[in-house]
């Protein structure tokens, strides 16, 4: 047993809680409340701190923190297919490797334990196993040619086995067909099927950009002129993105839907028929001048919502206090309404929100007796966040941007003193990786 002492609880499905104490016990939580009340244990004192569930980050590619600062101000299309080229011609599976592990050692300083990663390559898998860390890896599956579907999809079935061998109870794998223009109809219809009938989760980009909307709707714009350019017939698929995923199937299969920025009522009112849920990235979304997606009406409908950072390429951190203080603003800015989403409740999409969004909130999301001692705590007698009157709005308004003091996951100790210690201690340099880039962007100028 292990006693966690804080000046502040908070556990999400309960109002904070002030000098108290969380056990941990086998890696679960044993009890949360008055450190009078504590079973006996270990004692280990958190100080003047907010000690809470860690933070679940809803989309993430992790494998792309070497690119951070390496893809400013394109437009989308242009940094898609720059970020694609790089990867494949200068980043090594190994410089993918290391990128994914320093993605999650950047992760684990902001608190977050549980990453939920959308990628082709499996590294972040590999990393997320290598740093004691939860999440999903969603392997990627890309095709919008029809006449490369079955070929796709076989692909996507061997990798998929090759990860569902190497699975454990923290970390598993799912699936993801990319977007509506990287992924044609038949191989949506047969990834959501595949994904339906072997109970995997699913995550797919949608609804992020006026020109994918355009692709959909009117098979105009830039994504449709470069099919075109590639000899793939291109149609008017869907009303909208979201119709489109209705009509092949995908939102049978439950699945996590990454930005939904262009979305009208009747697509939210289909995400939440069909209990979808969705990936909110407002940094992302904002610096690559998507927009803002309707967090509050997402919210109202009652569909489950997680926070994401999405990659550092678009973001450029990950820092998911940081991240739920922006969604605040931006959807007070957005409805020009003063009370739109509270700092405990964009603490609670940030956890439990997430754990809901990706089915683990019977396991994660808040400091309840029984789940896993998922726990991230964060300092708060710092000049940037005193004095503390409410721990919620001094987390979210004040002290994003802070590092975790101590973090663990499934009890297991990943961060103590500000400082990553077990398994995340090893956090590779991305020197040669960043060399590779740069070497690859000027030899490309060329
Ligand atoms: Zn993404």
């Amino acid at each position: 047993m292990i006693r966690y002492h804080a000046r502040w609880v908070l556990p999400i499905s309960r109002p904070p809680i002030s000098d108290s104490t969380v056990v941990e016990h086998d890696g679960r939580i044993a009890y949360v409340g008055e450190r009078s009340g504590a079973p006996d244990g270990t004692d280990v004192d958190l100080g003047d701190a907010a000690l809470m569930p860690g933070l679940v980050n809803a989309h993430t590619h992790l494998e792309l923190t070497v690119m951070r600062g390496f893809l400013e101000d394109l437009d989308f299309r242009s940094w898609i297919f720059r970020l694609t080229r790089a990867r494949r011609e200068a980043l090594a599976p190994e410089a993918l490797l290391d990128s994914a592990r320093f993605g999650i050692a950047e992760g684990l300083l902001a608190g977050i334990t549980t990453y939920a990663d959308t990628n082709d390559s499996g590294a972040p898998f590999r990393a997320m196993l290598d740093m004691g860390v939860r999440g999903i890896s969603y392997q990627e599956v890309f095709g919008p040619d029809p006449a490369q579907c079955a070929e796709s999809l076989a692909g996507l079935r061997a990798k998929v086995d090759a990860l569902r061998r190497e699975a454990t109870p923290l970390v598993r794998a799912g699936v993801s067909p990319h977007a509506p223009y990287s992924v044609c109809d038949a191989l949506f219809e047969g990834t959501a099927a595949f994904a339906i009938q072997d109970g995997l989760p699913v995550a797919v980009h949608i609804a992020e950009s006026a020109d994918e909307s355009s692709l959909v709707q009117h098979a105009l714009g830039g994504w449709a002129d470069s099919h075109r350019s590639r000899g793939i017939d291109v149609v008017p698929r869907a009303d909208s993105p979201i119709r489109l995923l209705e009509r092949v199937g995908v939102l049978d299969a439950r699945p996590l839907l990454i930005h939904c920025v262009r979305v009208d009522g009747g697509d939210v009112g289909a995400i939440a028929r069909h209990d979808c849920a969705i990936a909110h990235c407002p940094a992302s979304n904002a610096k690559l001048g998507h927009g803002i997606a309707p967090l509050t009406e997402f919210l109202r409908a009652g569909i489950r919502v997680g926070i994401g950072s999405d990659s550092v390429a678009s973001n450029n951190r990950m820092d998911l206090l940081d991240e739920a203080r922006l969604a605040i603003l931006m959807q007070r800015a957005r409805t020009a309404q003063f009370n739109v989403i509270t700092a405990g409740e964009a603490l609670e999409v940030a956890t439990l929100g997430g754990a809901r969004a990706l089915d683990l909130e019977s396991e994660i999301g808040s400091l309840d007796v029984g789940k896993s001692a998922d726990l991230a705590a964060f300092p708060l007698d710092a000049p940037r966040s005193a004095p503390v009157y409410d721990p919620a709005s001094a987390l979210v308004f004040a002290a994003s941007g802070r590092m975790a003091s101590f973090v663990a996951v499934a009890g297991r100790p990943l961060v103590r003193d500000s400082r990553l210690v077990g398994p995340a201690a090893n956090v590779p340099s991305l020197e040669s990786a960043a060399r590779a880039l740069a070497e690859w962007s000027a030899s490309a100028r060329r």
